[in-house]
Order: C-alpha cells, then sequence, then structure tokens
C-alpha cells in the first residue's frame, strides 16, 4: 500500500464518486476530486424542471449485481426508496406485447409470427456449427433467424444504437440481449402465456423524492468537503510533469489520475503521448436527446402498471419511453393530478435528428402512439441533449482500448466508468460506481479489478461484498 500517493478525480458522476468514497473509507490521506459541471451526479443527475415536475437523463433504474454497491444504496437512502417489478413493453404493429419481444411472438400479428418462427426454425441448432459471426447484425440473424430479425432486432437496434447493427461487435452482449430459447416460446404460444420476467433488471428501486440524482448528491454530501470540488474544469492534462490544468489556469499535481471523462475527450486533453491522443477519433458513440412531458389529470388505464415501453417502428422518433410518474409519486407536482412520460432519442453522424423539430415530433409521435390521450392537456415539456449518451460497442473497440489503456496507465492515468472505459456491458450506475471503488483499491492494494477486466464474470453472479 503506497500511503504517499495522491490521488486525483476527474468527475462527480457515479465512478467519481465511487472512488471518492472509498478512498475515503480506505482513510487515503492525499485525495482531490474535480467536477466541471455545478452539481454532482453527471448523467445519474436529476433536475427539476419550473413546472415542479422532477426528471432523471433518461430513465434510470437501480439494479445491481454487487452486495457492496446495495449497502452502500441503503446506507444512503435508508428507506426512501420505491421498489418496482419491472414491466416493459414493445409497442409495434398498433399493439403492445411484453418485453423481450422473442418470447412473446405469439403476440404479433399472424404473417410476422409466421416469419418469425420459420426463421427460428431455419437457424435451430446450426448456430454452434457456422463460423462465428463478425458483428452483431450477423449475431442476430444466427440467433434469431431472418424473420424476428427483420420484424424487430434489426430495426429496434438501429434506432437505439443510431448505428447499423453490422458496424457493432459481439462481445459486448453477455446478459444484455435475451438469447434464443425455442423450448419457451413454442410453450409461451401453445399455452398462450406471457413471458416477461427475463433478464437482470427485473426488480429494480427508485429514490422516493428527488429522482436518480437524489441517490448521487446524498454521496456527495457524505465526502469530506474540502477534498471534493465543483465547478473546476479540467482542460489539460500533462502526462509527462504529472499535472492537470483547470479552466481557471489553477495546476494540481498528482501520482495517479482515475479520469472518468469520456476516453476520448481525456486524449485529446492529454498532451505528451501524441501516438495514442491521435486515436481520440476513432471511436463512436451515440447522443441522447431527453424530453420530459408533464401532463394534466390521471395516468391513463393502459399505462397506469408499465415501466417503460420500447418503439421499433421508423415511423415514431424514440426508442423508448418511460412512465416517470410510476417510478416515484413525487416525480410530479401533484400526484394524481399531474403525470409524466420521458421519452428518449438517439442521434449520431449516421442518424441526425432535427433539433427544430424534434421536441413537437415526440409530442405527436406520444399522441399517435395513444400514449397521451387525445384530451389531456400537456402542462410542461422539458428537454435536454447529452452529447455523450451511449458508448457504441463499435467493431474493434476492444482492440483500440488495448492499444490505449496500458499506455495511459504507464503513465499513472486510469480511465474508468461508462465513457471512461467505454464498456456499455459495465456501465450502468453499480458498474460505474464499483469501477471506482475497484480502481481505488488495485491502486491501494493491488487488486484486480473485476468489473473492467471480467464483465460477463461479474455480471452473471451476485458479486460478494469487499472488505474496508
Ligand atoms: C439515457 C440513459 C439511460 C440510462 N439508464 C440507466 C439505468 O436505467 N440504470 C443505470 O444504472 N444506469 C443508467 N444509465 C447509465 C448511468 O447514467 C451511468 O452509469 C453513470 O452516470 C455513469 O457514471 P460515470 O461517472 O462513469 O459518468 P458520468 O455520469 O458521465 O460522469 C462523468 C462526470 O465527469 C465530469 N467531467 C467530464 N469532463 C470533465 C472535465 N474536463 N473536468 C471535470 N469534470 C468533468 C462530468 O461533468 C460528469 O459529472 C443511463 C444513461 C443514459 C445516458
Amino acid at each position: 500500500m503506497d500511503l504517499a500517493k495522491k490521488i486525483v478525480v476527474i468527475g462527480a458522476g457515479p465512478t467519481g464518486l465511487g472512488a471518492a468514497w472509498r478512498l475515503q473509507e480506505a482513510r487515503h490521506p492525499d485525495w482531490q476530486l474535480l467536477e466541471a459541471a455545478s452539481v454532482p451526479g453527471g448523467l445519474s443527475q436529476s433536475v427539476r424542471d419550473p413546472h415542479g415536475f422532477t426528471w432523471d437523463l433518461g430513465g434510470h433504474v437501480l439494479f445491481s449485481h454487487y452486495e457492496y454497491f446495495d449497502r452502500v444504496m441503503d446506507d444512503l437512502l435508508e428507506s426512501n426508496w420505491v421498489e418496482h417489478i419491472r414491466e416493459s413493453w414493445v409497442w409495434m404493429r398498433d399493439r403492445f406485447i411484453p418485453y423481450p419481444l422473442q418470447n412473446n411472438i405469439r403476440r404479433l400479428p399472424v404473417e410476422d409470427l409466421s416469419l418469425c418462427l420459420k426463421g427460428l426454425l431455419a437457424v435451430h441448432g446450426k448456430t454452434a456449427s457456422g463460423p462465428p459471426p463478425a458483428n452483431f447484425k450477423e449475431w442476430i440473424l444466427q440467433q434469431f433467424g431472418t424473420g424476428l430479425a427483420d420484424v424487430f432486432m434489426l430495426p429496434y437496434n438501429r434506432k437505439v444504437w443510431a448505428y447499423k447493427p453490422d458496424r457493432l461487435s459481439v462481445g459486448w452482449m453477455g446478459e444484455r440481449v435475451s438469447a434464443v430459447d425455442l423450448g419457451r416460446i413454442l410453450e409461451n404460444i401453445i399455452r398462450q402465456t406471457d413471458d416477461v420476467s427475463w433478464g437482470p433488471n427485473h426488480k429494480f428501486r427508485f429514490p422516493l423524492r428527488g429522482g436518480t440524482g437524489a441517490i448521487w448528491q446524498a454521496c456527495w454530501n457524505r465526502l469530506s468537503q474540502e477534498r471534493v470540488h465543483l465547478n473546476r474544469h479540467v482542460q489539460r492534462i500533462d502526462m509527462h510533469r504529472k499535472v492537470v490544468r483547470l479552466g481557471s489556469g489553477e495546476e494540481l499535481s498528482y501520482d495517479a489520475l482515475i479520469s472518468t471523462m469520456p476516453m476520448e475527450v481525456l486524449l485529446r486533453m492529454t498532451e505528451g503521448c501524441p501516438e495514442v491522443s491521435q486515436l481520440a477519433a476513432e471511436f463512436r458513440y451515440s447522443s441522447s436527446h431527453i424530453f420530459g412531458i408533464g401532463i394534466e389529470g390521471a395516468t391513463p388505464e393502459s399505462l397506469q402498471t408499465k415501466c417503460w415501453m420500447y418503439f421499433p417502428e421508423p415511423d415514431l422518433p424514440f426508442y423508448r419511453v418511460t412512465v416517470f410518474s410510476n417510478y416515484s409519486p413525487n416525480n410530479v407536482p401533484e400526484p394524481g393530478k399531474y403525470w409524466s412520460l420521458m421519452c428518449e432519442v438517439s442521434e449520431s453522424p449516421e442518424k441526425p435528428v432535427d433539433s427544430t423539430t424534434i421536441l413537437s415530433d415526440v409530442i405527436s409521435g406520444c399522441r399517435n402512439a395513444q400514449l397521451i390521450p387525445p384530451d389531456s392537456r400537456i402542462v410542461s415539456s422539458w428537454s435536454r441533449r447529452l452529447e455523450h449518451g451511449y458508448p457504441t460497442p463499435f467493431v474493434g473497440r476492444d482492440e483500440l482500448l488495448g492499444r490505449i489503456r496500458p499506455t495511459l496507465e504507464q503513465h499513472s492515468i486510469f480511465s474508468r466508468g461508462r465513457f471512461g472505459a467505454w464498456k456499455y456491458e459495465v456501465s450502468n450506475q453499480d458498474h460505474s460506481f464499483m469501477q471506482g471503488v475497484e480502481v481505488v483499491d488495485r491502486l491501494l492494494r493491488g487488486w484486480e479489478e473485476t468489473t473492467l477486466e471480467q464483465p460477463n464474470v461479474v455480471n452473471s453472479r451476485r458479486n460478494p461484498i469487499r472488505p474496508v
């Protein structure tokens, strides 16, 4: 353990807060956290709009693979949680179908059902013998066949990622995409049952007050306030002198730097290693437009128990809509008198978004999909564009990361978090917080960083508590 190490953390999103939490818990004597924004939380912050509605930056639900993370959450908000059973749906062909669609194809129109079944039967038993898929599109076709691919998987994934599925790799998926279980699908058709309980976020919880951001504000409040700083924008990093320069001109030296900025931003601002800095242009990501719509009246009956809905069809601009007022009654100014929807639209150079028309397109989309009844009055419409929304798992990502990370780490720069590590498969709040905790354990104790190094392992089990 090197207690002399001066550790600087950039960013107060879940990753930076996880690092700071662990540094404080370990009583490390020399660390500072610098956050550019005026509030903590990063992408997991929440906003209260002028009409009294609370919004997350995209529908955030909290589920966890880690005992350590759960204990911190319990400690931070105690009993101020609302527990939920996930109820998610796909809206297509003018109807709601339970998610995951592949397990519930019996709800599709008969022509689509027939295409899906033919495709599934054509690939059944062949996946193991064929060549390994080179990209996500090939994986979808191998797993689901052409029917399900054309009816749902390809259009939906194009919409959510904002890139064609053949631009995405395959290694990131793990638990994230429900693989095919033909027996289960056929049984659901024969027995006419809905199959809704798949997946890691079957149960989740949400803060009773203040949206998801309340978690991270509470975490921030518990940190030693002389060590954590808002409104400190890091502008340059000198790798050789081991110094960060702030927008104010102030310089701060470090022995180890934990950066949670997007990796491509980190590379662009790092002086002293042009061979890695020039790789910044290779990263692909998508931006997210978040729209919060506050509506007068009671939640329509058809939405009263729904958490979120996916929209694969191209005539609607959003890929996902959350009934955000269902997450907590306090997400609206007066429960029962108002309700709220949150819509997400993706953007990339391959899928541009017209910012002058998108809000009205989203509202008409909600009306056309019968989410907002025709006679309902919209009392608030809030929006935010996130430049970095989804870290695309593009083809070649792992090779690129394999070239950059070791070089940065030789210079004591540890890039972690949703965009810091650029691993979508471990980029939720629990993963991000634990990436922060684990990198500190590596620096202080030499422990392995399981989340970063073995995503499939951490995602497939409940990870035991880490001793202090
Ligand atoms: C649309 C959407 C939906 C999501 N849904 C869920 C969900 O349902 N469940 C879930 O668990 N997770 C969800 N997430 C993921 C969640 O938001 C992330 O896991 C988490 O916020 C990542 O934390 P982070 O600290 O790595 O990065 P960020 O939250 O991005 O934080 C990085 C911080 O670094 C700061 N920073 C950047 N540059 C500088 C600089 N130069 N100087 C100083 N500070 C800087 C930023 O201001 C920011 O505060 C969702 C994300 C999005 C976009």
